[in-house]
C-alpha cells in the first residue's frame, strides 16, 4: 500500500471536512468528497489487525454475551479486511412505520436510496444490483432452486473479489489521492463551540502519544456503531450527557441482527432445497446465496418483525451431515437494549463500553412465528419435516448469535426527541456534526447492513457537496 498521503505529523490544523475513521463508510465518504474539499481522515489503526491497544476494544456486556474485540477491526478499511461479505437490499416497508413495532420509521424511504445503488455496487464489486431471485437464477451459470411455494425467496450478493479495502483500494489513485488520512491516530475528545451548536474542533491522540487538535468546517463521524456513540457518550466535559444527545438516545436501542438456529425441523438431504446450503453463481460468476421468509403480508397479519431463515453447514459439520436451518431476526428497538460506558477505562483514560444487550417479547414472538411458519412451508414442500413444535420458553440465551452488526445507538428520527440525527445524518443539536454507521438505523430490517451503510453515505456525500458550495460561495 502506498503511504504518501499518510500523515505523520502533529501539529494542530484546519480542514473542509474532518473525517473520523477510515472504515467502509469513511473511505467510501473520502473518496466521493476528494474531488470537491479538503478532506482529511484521521484512523486509530494501520494495516495490522486489531486495535492497537487491544485492551481498548474491550467492554462489559451484562445482557446477552457481546464479544467486543472480535466484532469489528480497527485496521485502515475498518472491518471490510474481516467481513464476510453478505450484501443484501432493506426491503421497502422496513423504512415504514409499523404499528406494532415501537419507534419503527424512517424519515427517508427506500427510493430515497435508489439514485446511488450503481455506485455503492461498483464499490462493492457487486456485479449487479439486481437483486431479484428470479433474474438472478435466470441466467446464472451455477443456479439454485427458488421454487418455493408460500414462502419469501430472497438473494444475497458477494462482492467478486470480496471488497477488502485495505488490500483493493490504491489510495493514491482511485480518488483518494487528494485525502490526507492520519494513521495510527485515535479522535478522543470532541470540544464544542461556547454556544455549543457546533464542534469547534476534535483532539486526537497519535500511537506514539502525541496529541493534536483538529479544526473543520464539518466533522463527520465514521468509527462504526460501537466507537462513534462512545466517542459522543465519552465527550462530557461541556455537556454532561454526551455530545449530540439532548434527545438522551444516545447509547440506546442497541441493535443486532440475532441468530437463532431452529432445531427441531430437519431438511430432506436429497431435496433441491438442500442446494440452499451451497452458493449459485450469476451470469457473470459472482455468487449468490438465497434466503427465505415470511412474506410481507402475512408478516403484517401476524404483527411480527422482518426475519429470513437461511440453509446452512458450517464449516465444523460432516459433508454427510443434513444441513440446518438457522433465522436472522430484525431485532426491536427498544430502550432496554443499551450501550453506554463502565467505570473502567482504557491505558488512554477512555471509559470502555458497558452493553446491555437483549430482545424483548416481539423478538422472541417474530422468531417463533417466523420459524413455524417456514418450517410448515418447507414440509408442505416436502423439504423436510417438523420433528418438535417450537414453544417460545425454548428460546434460552446461549441459542442467541450476534452477526457483528452494531446499530441503533444513535439512530435517526424527524423529531429531535426520539433521535440524535436527522434524515441527512446531521446531529439534531450541533451543525457541523454528522454520523455514518449502522447506528444511525433506526429499525434494522434483516438484511446485513454494509450495502445500506455504503447507499447512506453516497447519499451524505451529496449532501455534503451541496452543503459545502453553500459554505463557499
Ligand atoms: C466478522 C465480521 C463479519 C461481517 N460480515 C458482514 C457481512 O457479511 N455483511 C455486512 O453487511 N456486514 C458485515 N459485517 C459488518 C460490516 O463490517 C460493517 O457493517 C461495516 O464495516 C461498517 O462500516 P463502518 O465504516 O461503519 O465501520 P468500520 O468498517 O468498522 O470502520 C470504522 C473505522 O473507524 C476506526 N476508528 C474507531 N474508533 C476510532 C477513533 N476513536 N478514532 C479514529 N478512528 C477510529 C476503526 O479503526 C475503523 O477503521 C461484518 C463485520 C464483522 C466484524
Amino acid at each position: 500500500m502506498p503511504s504518501q498521503n499518510l500523515l505523520h505529523d502533529t501539529s494542530d490544523r484546519h480542514v473542509q471536512v474532518a473525517i473520523l475513521g477510515g472504515g467502509l463508510a469513511g473511505l467510501i465518504l473520502a473518496r466521493k468528497l476528494s474531488a470537491s474539499a479538503d478532506v482529511m481522515v484521521i484512523e486509530r489503526g494501520g494495516s495490522q489487525p486489531g486495535a492497537p491497544d487491544p485492551d481498548s476494544a474491550e467492554g462489559e456486556a451484562s445482557g446477552l454475551p457481546y464479544p467486543f474485540a472480535d466484532t469489528r477491526d480497527f485496521r485502515l478499511g475498518g472491518s471490510t479486511s474481516i467481513w464476510a461479505g453478505y450484501c443484501a437490499e432493506f426491503d421497502d416497508f422496513d423504512f415504514a412505520p409499523r404499528d406494532w413495532v415501537p419507534l419503527s420509521g424512517w424519515p427517508i424511504s427506500k427510493s430515497d436510496l435508489a439514485p446511488f445503488r450503481n455506485d455503492a455496487a461498483r464499490l462493492l464489486n457487486l456485479s449487479s444490483v439486481d437483486f431479484s431471485p428470479q433474474n438472478i437464477v435466470k441466467n446464472a451459470t451455477k443456479p439454485l432452486p427458488i421454487d418455493l411455494p408460500g414462502l419469501e425467496v430472497t438473494a444475497w450478493r458477494f462482492g467478486c473479489p470480496q471488497l477488502n479495502i485495505l488490500e483493493q483500494w490504491d489510495l493514491q489513485d482511485r480518488g483518494l489521492k487528494n485525502v490526507r488520512i492520519q494513521t495510527r491516530t485515535r479522535v478522543i475528545d470532541i470540544q464544542l463551540s461556547t454556544d455549543h451548536s457546533a464542534v469547534d474542533h476534535v483532539l486526537c491522540l497519535t500511537d506514539s502519544g502525541n496529541t493534536f487538535r483538529l479544526h473543520a468546517d464539518v466533522f463527520v463521524l465514521a468509527m462504526g456503531g460501537l466507537e462513534s456513540t462512545r466517542l459522543l457518550l465519552t465527550a462530557s466535559t461541556q455537556r454532561p450527557e454526551g455530545v449530540a444527545n439532548s434527545s438522551g438516545m444516545l447509547g440506546k436501542c442497541f441493535c443486532e441482527h440475532p441468530h437463532l438456529s431452529v432445531d427441531g425441523f430437519s431438511i430432506r438431504p436429497d431435496h433441491p432445497a438442500a442446494l440452499l446450503a451451497d452458493r449459485g453463481l450469476d451470469n457473470q460468476d459472482s455468487p449468490f446465496a438465497i434466503c427465505i421468509g415470511v412474506p410481507e403480508h402475512e408478516q403484517i397479519e401476524r404483527e411480527i418483525l422482518n426475519a429470513r431463515a437461511h440453509i446452512y453447514r458450517t464449516p465444523q459439520m460432516d459433508f454427510q451431515e443434513p444441513p440446518r436451518l438457522g433465522i436472522f431476526l430484525e431485532q426491536c428497538p427498544s430502550l432496554t437494549s443499551e450501550l453506554s460506558l463502565s467505570r473502567k477505562q482504557d491505558d488512554a483514560g477512555i471509559p470502555h463500553l458497558a452493553l446491555n444487550w437483549n430482545i424483548n417479547e416481539l423478538d422472541k414472538h417474530s422468531f417463533i412465528q417466523t420459524a413455524r411458519y417456514v418450517c410448515e412451508a418447507l414440509e408442505a414442500a416436502g423439504a423436510g419435516s417438523i420433528l418438535s413444535r417450537l414453544e417460545p420458553d425454548a428460546i434460552m440465551p446461549d441459542m442467541i448469535l450476534h452477526s457483528n452488526h452494531q446499530l441503533g445507538t444513535t439512530r435517526m428520527s424527524a423529531e429531535r426527541e426520539l433521535g440524535i440525527v436527522d434524515a441527512d445524518c446531521r446531529s439534531h443539536d450541533h451543525d457541523n456534526l454528522y454520523i455514518i454507521s449502522g447506528s444511525v438505523f433506526p429499525t434494522v430490517g434483516w438484511a446485513n447492513p454494509s450495502y445500506t451503510l455504503a447507499l447512506l453515505t453516497l447519499r451524505l456525500a451529496r449532501h455534503l457537496e451541496a452543503e459545502l458550495k453553500g459554505i463557499s460561495s
